[in-house]
């Protein structure tokens, strides 16, 4: 898998490769096929609010100093543990290239917090949208299959709902890579 997405100077989806209309059919329940997300804000297609300001900060790192960004990150099905590379270069006039390559892809038992189509339960959970560590009670971080094996929220009739955040170790990460991040 090579998922390959340009936007415009104005975040506006210009051009997706073939594997984005694969990948985008196989792990989502609405359809994105190809032309039809074209001319469509990149931004439309990122629903957490701190997750689309850590792009905006990459975007306008890649434009302001031309430079490539490359960062790892966990993008699992409910039963796949896959680790993704996303790479960001200059386009043209003001664009961006990205491209996704698949680093690991191991199969495991299904965790159901995972699908987006499951019914959910009153417990709430926070989530790293970057390497999908949960976060317990104690505000300590779990990797997700530790987590969904040790905590109670994950063991109820329904799984939980998640939201999305960004975990310490990311953060850091995030802020070697592109600078300093606003507060959570
Ligand atoms: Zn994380």
């Amino acid at each position: 898998m090579r998922v390959e997405y340009h936007i415009d100077r104005d975040d506006r989806i210009v051009a997706v490769n073939d594997d984005w209309t694969t990948f985008a059919a196989a792990n989502s329940g609405h359809a994105l096929v190809g032309d039809a997300v074209l001319g469509q804000s990149i931004w439309d297609h990122v629903s957490d609010p701190s997750t689309a300001s850590i792009y905006q900060r990459m975007y306008q790192r890649v434009r302001d100093e031309s430079r490539t960004t490359t960062f790892t990150f966990r993008c699992d099905a409910p039963g796949e543990r896959r680790l993704f590379r996303m790479q960001l270069t200059p386009g043209d006039e003001g664009g961006v290239i990205t491209e996704v390559r698949e680093v690991t892809v191991e199969p495991r038992a299904p965790i159901r917090a995972l699908d987006a189509t499951c019914e959910r339960g009153e417990a709430m959970t926070r989530m790293c949208a970057w390497c999908h560590a949960i976060a317990d009670a104690d505000g300590s971080w779990l990797e997700l299959e530790d987590a969904v094996r040790d905590l109670e929220v994950f063991h109820g009739a329904t799984p939980p709902f998640v939201t999305h955040t960004v975990c310490p170790t990311c953060r850091a990460a995030l802020e070697g890579e592109i600078g300093q991040l606003d507060a959570p």
